[in-house]
């Protein structure tokens, strides 16, 4: 059975797309550490990050770093945060989180409520930037 992600890039379930290549796809988290938390992930259906094919790995993280330039024009931070759990998804991912200050990557933080329309604006607005 294809995965939640892969039923976002074929389109089969709504995203708040950020970047497409075709490769990688980049869509908004639903349940976002921080607003323009993005998530980067390989079209390729694989469960664990580092069973990824050592190329296809490498080119997701200059895939993620593009998204990332583009996060950090449009949202106010010091740095975009990179992080990759996976237990929830299998099918591998890196989240990307604007932060101001380490504790900001904490899973322990509340995570930001936005509206559909605070969606869509933010999506627009980093879409735009990725070069
Ligand atoms: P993890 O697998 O632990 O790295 O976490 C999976 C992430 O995917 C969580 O941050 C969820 O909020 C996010 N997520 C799950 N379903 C969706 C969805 N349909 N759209 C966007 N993000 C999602």
């Amino acid at each position: 059975m294809a995965t939640i992600f892969s039923r976002i890039i074929a389109g089969e379930i709504p995203s708040y797309k950020i970047a497409e290549s075709d490769k990688f796809f980049a869509f908004l988290d639903i349940n976002p550490m921080a607003k323009g938390h993005t998530l980067v992930v390989p079209k390729q259906e694989t469960d664990y990050i580092f069973d990824l094919d050592d190329d296809l790995l490498a080119e997701m993280t200059v895939f993620a770093k593009k998204v990332a330039a583009a996060i950090k024009l449009t949202i106010p931070c010091n740095r975009v945060g990179m992080m990759v759990i996976g237990l929830e998804v299998p099918h591998a991912h890196i989240h990307l989180i604007p932060i101001i200050k380490e504790g900001d990557m904490s899973l322990a933080n509340p995570r930001v409520k936005l509206s559909k329309e605070e969606f869509e604006e933010i999506a627009e607005k980093i879409r735009d930037k990725v070069e």
